[in-house]
């Protein structure tokens, strides 16, 4: 057996009831093949591949707090600190009602690819809480915030771990737990990163996943000779990715079209109006449906959709799994010629596999997304240098950081024989500095 096959059988077995997790692997496994198979002595030798796959930490906690009624309400809180070869562990923390641990190994495993893939020092970690903030009054937010923060904070700091923001944790929650954590420690260093501008955030952090998922979208489409101008654009989800990456698509004139949330979905066909988003999802944190009150010839559309609407180019942005089979077929069908993720994998390993033989220029989440936590490590930059850069510098940063993982993607494709399949070139690219500096420290 090859150890690749070997080593997800192995992931299977001692990681019973992980599914989300097993498909990252496999997915990840699968297409480092070529070059394991062309490393295996030097990599089995190493045990390289058995503790690539196996997170170096996961903490798992209670998170106890009081709700408005003054009701007793227990969460489960988690980090896991899946890889530090490459620097200080670094991710998100998610508070959604669908978090285990399964989902955040899968997450901290693809961060670790991810994080490599940006050229900045940082390791991959991720964590988070089955807590919903949806529905929650800003004082039960920040009593579960301080409630996890009072447990997290002996497990973070500048130098070993820097979460962050991801879904259902923006400025507000990174506000409340920065808060819990420099009352406990003392200590006012950069410890988190997503964090209000007059206490240590970065300009740019807030645009960045969005904005440098269009930045890469661009590149791909010019190195194909297609160009986002005059392009009619699919952008699943109505969160911080989607709401900038319409914003610098409108910027490049594109005309988007669709965005949902999960209850429905909205289509616009004189083009979204995001004055209208920003308002229902950043201000009132409303549902989408909200939408076709402010603009009446928009049409809603209860439940999954999205994809069966014509279009040149879909971004999922939404969450993982949020694209199957049926729907890329869909998309080709309906003349889409670029899939860019701005999500997670939001595609299902059947659709990705789909765009990939069927010619759709395909960009996987871990480098179109990386914009996000790559400004996050300039926030830290910063922060150590007790310095703020502007806005025009940051974006500009980040500009320069999603060229370059463009071309690391597609220069590892090219290498290993597999041309334009930025799936593999985006794998192996990421994986190939991890396993040097694993490698580089022995046995650890
Ligand atoms: N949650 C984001 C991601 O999936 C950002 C993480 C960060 O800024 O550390 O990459």
């Amino acid at each position: 057996m090859s150890y690749v096959d070997e080593i997800y059988e192995r992931v299977v077995a001692q990681n019973p009831n992980e599914a989300e997790f097993h498909q990252a692997v496999k997915e990840v496994l699968d297409s480092l093949k070529l070059v394991i198979d062309a490393n295996e002595e030097k990599y089995r030798k190493a045990g390289l591949l058995e503790r690539f796959v196996e997170p170096e930490r996961v903490v798992s906690f209670r998170v106890p707090w009081v709700d408005d009624n003054g009701n007793v309400q227990v969460n489960k809180g988690y980090r896991v600190q899946f890889n530090s070869a490459i620097g200080p562990y670094k991710g998100g923390l998610r508070l959604h009602p669908s978090v285990n641990q399964s989902i955040l190994k899968f997450l901290g495993f693809e961060q670790t690819l991810k994080n490599s893939l940006t050229g900045l020092p940082i390791g991959g970690g991720k964590g988070g809480s089955n807590f919903d903030p949806k529905g929650k009054s800003d004082r039960e937010v920040m009593a579960f915030c301080q409630s996890f923060m009072t447990e997290l904070y002996r497990h973070i700091g500048a130098d070993t771990d820097c979460p962050a923001g991801d879904i259902g944790v923006g400025a507000r929650e990174v506000g409340f737990l920065y808060g819990q954590y420099k009352r406990i420690t003392g200590r006012y260093e950069g410890v988190l990163t997503g964090k209000g501008l007059t206490f240590g955030g970065s300009l740019a952090r807030t645009e960045a996943t969005g904005y440098g998922l269009i930045y890469i979208l661009d590149e791909m489409l010019k190195h194909h000779n297609q160009q986002i101008e005059g392009k009619t654009v699919l952008v699943s989800g109505s969160g911080n990715v989607a709401i900038y990456a319409v914003q610098k698509l409108q910027q490049l004139g594109a005309k988007v079209v669709a965005m949902c949330d999960s209850n429905g979905y909205i289509y616009d066909k004189e083009g979204i109006k995001l004055d209208v988003i920003r308002d229902i999802k950043e201000v009132r944190r409303a549902r989408i449906s909200e939408y076709v009150k402010a603009v009446p010839t928009a049409v809603y559309t209860e439940g999954k959709g999205i994809w069966s609407i014509p279009c040149d180019i879909a971004l999922p942005c939404a969450t993982q799994n949020e694209l199957n089979l049926e729907d890329a077929k869909m998309l080709k069908a309906n003349g889409c010629i670029a899939v860019a993720e701005g999500a997670n994998m939001p595609s299902t390993r059947e659709a990705t596999d789909y765009f990939v033989e069927n010619n759709i220029l395909f960009m996987p989440g871990k480098a179109a997304n990386a914009g996000g936590v790559a400004t996050s490590a300039l926030e830290q930059s910063q922060n150590s240098m007790r310095m703020s850069w502007t806005f025009e510098e940051v974006d500009a940063k980040l500009k320069d950081i999603m060229v370059n993982i463009y071309a690391k993607a597609a220069d590892a494709a090219q290498r290993y024989g597999v041309p334009g399949n930025y799936v593999a070139g985006a794998n192996i690219a990421g994986f190939e500095k991890v396993a040097e500096a694993m490698i580089g420290q022995g046995i650890v």
